[in-house]
């Protein structure tokens, strides 16, 4: 834990250790090479592997392809170079880490977390670090900061919880992600993750369920909706107390059956959706086409996470992963969902969004305050 002494050595020069239960496990070959063949995702160097090893058989040039993927990364993505050169260190972060209260590992603060890919990126994309190195706060790619990346960024949930305690926005979670992402070009990637996206590919979904699995509990919930239906007939006509009660009972035990078979019909139409999209090979593009959406809202459904609330026939206000504003009439001075067309911010306006001339619509998830501004507190939707 800490002791607020001062350390000896500096946190670059502490390697990680990987030991029977501290890292987490590589993916499966076999399920790597299955990934790598599915159109539109690259997944290369698929081998049997452990973080244990001294040699985790990286491909030659591996140093090469990390620099490249984190410099398109850099390029790509706004908010990423944002996180890379804003953080002024205050350590608001540090003790809001799960993880880090948990270990006690200084690397498990978020702060130190970004650190281990934000000293890569002074190293070999900020003028100081190319010429001051270690003393601007660069270092080096090897393959011992290699180990540090893998240990730590899959030991981020992803919860976002210190973005929000952050007074610049940073998020981490981010910077783990494009940590992962640039791994898994060189075959450094996690069993959980990367297995669950050969699932979804092969499947329809992240659990694995086969749709048969689902149409039986669909058949089960529908014979069980069947009996609460007749029971409370033949309760129907009878006025003696505890009948009635029990009536009630079932009433209420029905209602809840007959809502669950409902979102569980829902669940298995979209999956039927999924198996037919994939199998017309049909991507994001030709689906929002095929579905001829013509306002916003058309879209909100096909949007993972993405909500909307509103008592009127427009809503104003969106949630995204569960946060925003509910309330159509009060109004909020800042929306914790911004709305961007064309980089003007029609924040609080929401669904009276034509598609007209519309090229792309990205929705941003997370606080997107450090580019957006403080309307931007869960995440950013722009067209
Ligand atoms: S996003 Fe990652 S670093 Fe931040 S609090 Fe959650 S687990 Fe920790
Ligand atoms: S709270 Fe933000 S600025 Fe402060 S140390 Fe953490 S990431 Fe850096």
């Amino acid at each position: 834990m800490a002791t607020g002494a001062v350390p000896a050595k500096h946190w670059m020069d502490f390697p990680v250790t990987f030991k029977p239960g501290n890292y987490a496990y590589p993916a499966k070959k076999d399920k790597v090479e299955y990934l790598d063949s599915q159109k539109g995702l690259h997944f290369p160097n698929a081998r049997e592997w452990s973080p244990e090893d001294d040699d985790w058989k990286l491909p030659e040039n591996w140093k090469e392809i990390i620099i490249d993927g984190l410099g398109e990364r850099l390029e790509k993505f706004r908010s990423l170079k944002i996180f890379m050169d804003c953080c002024v260190r205050c350590g608001a972060c540090a003790d809001k880490c799960h993880f880090y209260l948990g270990t006690g590992d200084p690397k498990n603060m978020p702060v130190l977390r970004a650190e281990l890919l934000r000293s890569v990126y002074r190293n070999d994309f900020t003028l100081a670090g190319k010429i001051l190195g270690k003393m601007a706060g660069g270092r080096e790619m090897t393959v011992g900061v290699l180990k540090e990346w893998f240990m730590y960024s899959y030991q981020c949930t992803e919860c976002r919880r210190c973005s929000v305690f952050c007074p610049y926005g940073i998020d981490t979670a981010e910077i783990s992600m494009a940590a992962r992402e640039i791994m898994d070009r060189i075959g450094v990637g996690q069993k959980y993750c990367n297995e669950i996206i050969g699932k979804v590919y092969k499947i329809g979904n992240n659990l694995g369920l086969p749709q048969p699995a689902l149409e039986d509990t669909l058949e089960g919930l529908e014979e069980e909706v069947e009996r609460l239906t007749e029971l409370i007939e033949e309760d129907a006509g009878t006025e003696d107390g505890d009948v009635r009660a029990e009536r009630d009972a079932l009433q209420a035990e029905l209602a809840l059956r007959e809502s669950e078979v409902e979102q569980l019909r829902g669940v298995l139409e979209e999956y039927v959706d999924q198996i037919r999209a994939a199998q017309s090979g049909g991507g994001d593009a030709a689906e929002i086409e095929a579905r001829s959406v013509q306002h916003f809202e058309e879209l909100v459904g096909a949007i993972p996470n993405f909500n909307w609330s509103g008592d009127g026939h427009r809503a104003r206000y969106f949630q995204i992963r569960g946060v925003g504003e509910l309330e159509q009439y009060e109004g909020a001075p800042n929306p914790s969902v911004g709305f961007l067309i064309d980089d003007i911010d029609f924040s609080g306006i929401g669904m009276h969004a034509s598609l007209f001339d519309v090229q792309s619509v990205e929705v941003l998830r997370g606080p997107q305050a450090a580019i957006y501004g403080s309307k931007a507190l869960a995440g950013e939707e722009a067209q």
